[in-house]
């Protein structure tokens, strides 16, 4: 993986926002690869639509290129909140490639890979109506928030100026795609209680460890008055794709 910027192509563009369009754009449909399949690139979409990018020509996968310049926070600008949510419901969020260059040496500095499977409504978070004087006055946007995505599911790419193997950005990718298979609500229950086992911070960890949790996974599902036996279905699930393994009597290890 190539990971200066094509800078030379730049010259002709004047505006910063055409230019780093342009460059990364460039960069990754010359270097970046599909993660769920063995296809070596991918195809920009011709006819630019608001999520989607690029393509991968053989599995279909969909894909969405955020860059910037400063470093990859918490939190990433997505399309509006109402389109996101729906996208989410419909199971047609692209997956998500974030990138943040170094705008002196034009480098790319780190990529991470959020797969489309890692979105649910936890993750999202409605912003405020752009303000009466703003071009686009009441448009209401939302962010990815990062911190609410479990670990497993925030792939690095490119870490510090240094590539991982494609072959490890599709092992990571694969280990959860079973959750494709969800509807989108059983889906965020799944990564939510992934996401609550892996901040435990244990291998081994019991019912209750994650029954303490309750309050905070009602939280994020208002509608939902049964806690507890969702937890334990979705330890099942988790067990059944080989993240979770079941010691008997309430008693669990982290795989
Ligand atoms: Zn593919």
């Amino acid at each position: 993986m190539q990971l200066r910027l094509p800078v030379h192509l730049a010259e002709a563009y004047k505006s910063p926002s055409q230019r780093t369009r342009l460059l990364t754009e460039t960069w990754a449909a010359e270097n970046l690869y599909c993660p769920s399949c063995d296809a070596d690139h991918l195809q920009a979409c011709k006819q630019s639509t608001p999520v989607v990018d690029f393509f991968c020509a053989h599995c279909s996968s969909i894909f969405q290129l955020k860059s910037q310049s400063k470093p990859i926070g918490m939190r990433i600008l997505d399309a509006a909140y109402q389109t996101m949510v729906e996208a989410i419901r419909a199971n047609r969020v692209p997956n998500l490639w974030a990138l943040q260059y170094d705008p002196s040496g034009w480098r790319v500095q780190n990529v991470l890979l959020i797969p489309s499977y890692a979105f649910s409504l936890s993750c999202i978070e409605q912003r405020k109506p752009l303000q009466r004087t703003a071009r686009r006055a009441g448009w209401v946007g939302c962010n990815i928030v990062i911190s609410s995505i479990p670990a497993d599911a925030r792939i690095p790419v490119v870490t510090e100026g240094k590539a991982a193997n494609p072959s490890e950005v599709r092992r990571a990718y694969r280990r959860l795609v079973g959750l494709t298979r969800l509807d989108a609500e059983a889906r965020g229950w799944t990564l939510d209680v992934l996401h609550a086992i892996r901040r435990l911070g244990k291998d081994l960890f019991s019912l209750q460890d994650v029954y303490a949790l309750e309050e905070q996974l009602a939280a994020l599902h208002p509608q939902n008055r049964h806690i507890r036996p969702k937890i334990r279905q979705q330890l099942q699930r988790l067990r059944d794709m080989g993240l979770v393994e079941f010691l008997g009597g309430g008693r669990y290890r982290v795989r």
